[in-house]
């Protein structure tokens, strides 16, 4: 048995550790300087780090690190460890308030946009106290933030607390002209739901495409897919349950808050689901969710797969963005209550999200734009690249019934008649779910379901927290100081809602004429991601940014072109590996079963010239002539790369090359492999199936 409250957040350097280890001044002063959010005292930081060091050598550890977030979409760390040279020649373990607070990494090698030549390699760390220390393995990990010597932002978290800082002091604004004074501060929740496959150890050692890019680059089909819908929400199988069980434990040791397992709609797909935190919690805890679920599979003898596409003609990861806002008082700000018509409040908040959502379609979409997840938006399974908002039937009337100045009364929730006795009574939602929504408002949050898996959920909850905080100015501006501010609340959402209706959808997103409507209505529709990161620096985007203190003209333009590189990279990588696999394996494989092929015909023929040699003769015309096709493709491939170079120096004319050009040439390229593939024998074909991977684990 496992005694879960035992273990949650044993390896945590958390209020209740601090509370304990640190001198009752020290923590007073500790707290206080958080919830003000100011500075910490050198004095003060060189207790807490003695007192933090101390708990961790306790754990096993003889080293600490600056954990942050780069552009890179990971996160990095430099362990450095606790010794000093004593006097005596021997070493004490040592760790001060002044290493605690900043480091200094040599980060001449992470993305930077420019921003910093690489002769300026300086770059700061900056210890998040909001986050709390922890261990992992023989290590103390400290959160941090990481930028330039010239104090430019190189990484998620910092324009992530900018945001949260700005949203809450104009939810604050706003508040305190709805007379809750007595609110301090506002918070952005999110419960961030992980999607992931898990595949043999051993397979994926034989695909290169796997092990270089993440995904399968070539492989056909297999007879069975999820075409039964027969493993969603499944019996989880007896190696998955113990990888579960062994994740769960250590995510809990790290006072991750696991809620939620399930198998997924996929073969060897499934889920994972936090109880929702604060933002900048809830980020770090994501990507230490994503770390573990790697590392744990690899004791498993398996292997956790991140990418939002990993495989062809199967449903793709993605992680959906749970997002709320709730005061220090305890009050969500997205609950409608039983009559939402009457709740003035709740509908200004709703009103303002509706704005920014309208107005920075863009940037929503572009913050969730990356090369793996291109394969996902628009596709059959995941919604669509369009942004749309999907309120449900009931708050949807009650949005009608406002710009239609029309009287409207709430039904609330009904019972629901299970028809059978033993059964309890359930409560019946307002509205039912609308899966194909990339927007949705679920109960009291929204579910922001775009994302792909493997990202790092900062941007997008930097572009929510930013939109809404932008629109809660303006409006706490044009209320402040209202005679009768109930009535000018209440213009102000009618004015909001009449304007920005067009973004409400709440029918199917997954159709063409849902494209159609929406093009109509003049809504976004920014297919791919050099398409949507084209937006970027836009002149409404950069003043949005610049006007809320998240990043400068500057920095916006480096994160364009970080993010333009990183699209370029990725797609040259598996451009290579694909040329690779397909010269040295596939096509010399291929060649070779023909080859016997032709060596039975000649045997067979040697026999008697009446027996029938028509169906290997076909077999080989059909190859032959795919061979030559694939080998044609092999060429276009090789020089489309050495054309796109050209463009080396226009980084979104580069990045639109291979998304023009280099993508729709591996589309094809893969497309013959895959006819190839369903015609050569198993024993010749030099990877795994599509089968042998996804039915691998049991
Ligand atoms: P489903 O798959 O039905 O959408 P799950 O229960 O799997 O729902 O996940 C819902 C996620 O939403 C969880 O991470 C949960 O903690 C989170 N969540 C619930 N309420 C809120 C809220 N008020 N704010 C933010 N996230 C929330
Ligand atoms: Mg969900």
């Amino acid at each position: 048995m496992i005694d879960v409250p035992a273990i949650f957040a044993q390896n945590v350097f958390d209020e209740e550790t601090m509370k304990e280890r640190l001198p009752e001044q020290t923590y007073a002063t500790f707290c206080d300087a958080i919830k003000n959010g100011q500075p910490l005292d050198v004095s003060v930081a060189n207790v807490v780090a003695d007192a933090m060091k101390d708990w961790a050598i306790e754990k096993g550890c003889t080293h600490y690190t600056h954990w942050f977030q780069p552009m890179t979409g990971v996160t990095a760390e430099k362990h450095d460890s606790f010794i000093t040279p004593s006097d005596s020649g021997h070493v004490i373990m040592e760790f001060s308030g002044k290493e605690l607070i900043k480091g200094e990494p040599d980060a001449s090698s992470f993305p930077s946009g420019g921003i910093r030549a690489t002769f300026e390699a300086r770059g700061y760390t900056a210890w998040d106290p909001t986050s709390y220390a922890f261990v992992k393995g023989d290590t103390l990990c400290i959160p941090t933030a990481f930028m330039s010597y010239t104090g430019d932002v190189l990484d998620k978290k910092t324009p992530l607390l900018r945001s949260m800082d700005r949203l809450n002091h104009e939810a604050v604004r706003i508040l305190h002209l709805f007379g809750k004074t007595d609110v301090t501060r506002v918070n952005a929740n999110v419960g961030p739901e992980q999607e992931y496959f898990l595949i043999d150890r051993e397979l994926y050692d034989r695909r290169k495409d796997l092990r270089y890019t993440g995904r399968t680059l070539f492989g056909a089909r297999s007879p069975k897919g999820q075409q039964l819908d027969d493993h969603y929400f499944g019996a989880i199988k007896a190696r998955v349950k113990s990888y579960m069980k062994e994740l769960n434990e250590e995510l809990w040791k790290l006072g991750i808050y696991s809620k939620t397992e399930h198998n997924e709609v996929a073969p060897a797909q499934h889920e994972l689901a936090p109880i929702y935190t604060n933002v900048n919690i809830a980020a770090d805890h994501n990507q230490l969710t994503m770390e573990l679920m790697k590392r744990i599979a690899q004791k498993h003898g398996m292997v956790c797969l991140l990418h939002e596409k990993p495989f062809k003609g199967v449903n793709g990861s993605g992680k959906h963005n749970n997002w709320s806002l709730s005061t220090d008082t305890g009050e969500n700000l997205l609950k409608p209550g039983k009559k939402p018509e009457e709740n003035t409040q709740f509908l200004l908040f709703l009103s303002a999200v509706v704005k920014g959502v309208d107005e920075y379609q863009d940037l929503l979409r572009l913050s969730v734009a990356t090369a793996g997840n291109d394969h996902r938006l628009g596709g059959d399974e995941a919604p669509p690249a369009i942004i749309s908002m999907f309120l449900g039937d009931d708050l949807e009337q009650v949005v009608e019934a406002i710009i239609n100045r029309e009287e409207y009364e709430s039904h609330g929730k009904v019972m629901m008649d299970t028809g059978a006795e033993v059964l309890p009574e359930i409560k019946k939602d307002t509205t039912d779910r609308n899966r194909t929504s990339p927007f949705a408002f679920t109960g009291n949050k929204f579910e922001f379901r775009s994302l792909g898996s493997a990202l790092n959920i900062s941007c997008p909850n930097i572009m929510l927290n930013t939109i809404v905080a932008d629109a809660l100015s303006q409006f706490a501006d044009e209320l402040e100081g209202k005679e009768n501010f109930e009535q000018a609340c209440r213009r102000l959402i009618r004015r909001t809602l009449k304007k920005h209706r067009r973004i409400i959808f709440n029918g199917d997103g997954y159709t063409d004429e849902w494209v159609e409507e929406a093009e109509r209505r003049g809504l976004m529709n920014l297919r791919s991601t050099p398409e949507a990161l084209k937006h970027y620096t836009d002149k409404k985007n950069i003043a949005l940014f610049e006007r809320n203190h998240i990043f400068s003209s500057r920095e916006v333009h480096a994160r364009a072109e970080i993010l333009l590189d990183n699209y370029v990279k990725i797609i040259n990588l598996e451009a290579l590996t694909m040329l690779d696999m397909a010269k040295k394996d596939i096509f010399p494989n291929v060649s070779r079963f023909t080859g016997a092929l032709s060596d039975t015909v000649k045997a067979k023929r040697a026999v008697s010239d009446t027996i029938k040699v028509d169906a290997e003769v076909a077999l080989i015309e059909k190859l032959s002539g795919l061979l030559e096709e694939f080998s044609a493709a092999i060429a276009t491939l090789d020089d489309e790369i050495v054309a796109a170079s050209k463009h080396r120096n226009n980084i979104q004319r580069y990045a639109e090359y291979y998304c023009d050009h280099v993508l729709s040439t591996m589309e094809h390229l893969r497309a013959v492999s895959d006819e190839m593939e369903m015609c050569t024998a198993s024993k010749y074909w030099p990877y795994p199936s599509y089968g042998e991977l996804l039915f691998s684990v049991q």
